[in-house]
């Protein structure tokens, strides 16, 4: 079992208006909320390999202690079962939020929660990035276009978005954080980040997550139906995590990085159709593809525009389709294995 937090305790209170803020390369105490997830992981394992301190927030509702079990033993890092929804204090120089479920299936599990995660979870940490004075990112997201009418999307879109249907509580919720942020910036002068990312894949997605890469992969490695929402004419940008982390870390500590979103995404543009065809190449498998009903406000079309993150960040993705897959697939492989194994025993 992991060491439980001893980091957490009472926000130190702030000694005067002057703000001694770190070198941005000097070891920090990060909190990273949401550090048991997908994405929330890799963050954790590269910032301690930079040799800062972690702390992991997280409730557990879709991340997993395999996802940071090999940390267990790593002195710098610590963490706390809390939902982002309550007030937390905690002794940290930075923040990074990503504590929220990201696939359709379990966002729309239970919206209100969702609703609440995105919400409350802003509003507390941004009370606390101001109380203590120090920097915070959002992880938002390209949902905050919706279905665009704009493409690419640039960040000066402002969306198609629906307030009332099935995709809405995460949708909606993220567009609402956003404008917490840009408030607690303006009003507080609070140091803020924000990534609009998009689809983002590669190993330590669950097997079960129902998005469309660990669907597709998982049902080819397993010989079952291919299951395409739609006629598969749907287009989405696929982001390999590695890229996506360093996107992360370059918007934290750029001197040149704004105080507004930055679309972080790969600009390479698959139909799903396309998509599918990929993976039962790569694997080999002899999985049927099937056509099954398009969800509800599912969006038409993505492309990140990335030229702010390009200029600003000096970023652009490095990994292509093809190889981020064949890494994703050679972790499911393994992970869809052990698990047979063990059902075995
Ligand atoms: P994930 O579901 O694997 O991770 C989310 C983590 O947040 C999980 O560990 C979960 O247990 C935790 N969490 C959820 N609600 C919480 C709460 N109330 N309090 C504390 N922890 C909570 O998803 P991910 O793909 O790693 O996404 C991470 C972040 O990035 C999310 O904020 C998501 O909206 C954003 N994002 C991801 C993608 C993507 O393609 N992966 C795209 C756009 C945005
Ligand atoms: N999708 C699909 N089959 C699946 C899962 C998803 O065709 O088994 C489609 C889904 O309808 C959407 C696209 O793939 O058009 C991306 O879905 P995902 O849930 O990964 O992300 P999002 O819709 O949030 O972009």
């Amino acid at each position: 079992i992991l060491r439980s937090v001893s980091a957490t305790s009472v926000a130190e209170p702030r000694s005067s208006d002057v703000r001694i803020s770190r070198p941005v390369l000097a070891p920090r105490r990060v909190l990273v909320t949401g550090g048991a997830g997908f994405l929330g992981s890799h963050l954790c394992d590269k910032l301690l390999s930079q040799g800062h301190e972690v702390l992991c927030v997280d409730n557990f509702l879709t991340g997993r202690f395999s996802n940071i079990d090999h940390l267990r033993n790593n002195r710098s890092f610590k963490v706390l079962r809390h939902d982002v929804a309550q007030p937390l204090a905690a002794e940290v120089d930075e923040i990074y939020n990503l504590a929220c479920p990201a696939s359709p299936p379990d966002y729309q599990a239970d919206p209100i929660q969702t609703m609440k995660t995105s919400v409350l979870g802003a509003l507390n940490l941004l009370e606390l990035a101001k109380e203590r004075g120090i920097r915070i990112f959002q992880a938002s997201t390209s949902e905050v276009y919706g279905d665009p009418h704009v493409h690419p999307q640039p960040e000066s879109y402002w969306g198609n978005v629906n307030s009332f249907g099935p995709r809405s509580c995460y949708d909606e919720g993220k567009r609402c954080a956003e404008t917490l942020f840009f408030d607690f910036h303006k009003q507080h002068g609070v140091d803020i980040r924000i990534a609009r990312i998009f689809n983002t894949y590669g190993p330590r997605m669950r097997p079960d997550d129902g998005r469309v890469v660990s669907n597709f992969i998982v049902q080819a490695l397993q010989g079952t139906d291919i299951t395409i929402y739609g006629d598969g004419s749907q287009t989405r940008s696929f982001c390999y995590a590695d890229d996506l982390i360093d996107g992360f870390l370059r918007l934290m500590t750029s001197p040149n990085a704004p105080a507004a979103p930055v679309n972080l995404g790969n600009p390479g543009e698959f139909t799903i159709r396309e998509l599918a065809e990929q993976v039962v190449g790569l694997t080999g498998s002899r999985s049927k593809i099937v056509y099954r009903p398009l969800p509800v406000d599912d969006p038409r079309q993505r492309r990140p525009d990335i030229s702010l993150a390009t200029s600003a960040l000096g970023w652009s993705p490095k990994v292509a389709l093809s190889v981020g897959l064949q890494k994703t697939i050679l972790y499911f492989d393994d992970l869809l294995t052990r698990e047979t194994r063990k059902l075995a025993e």
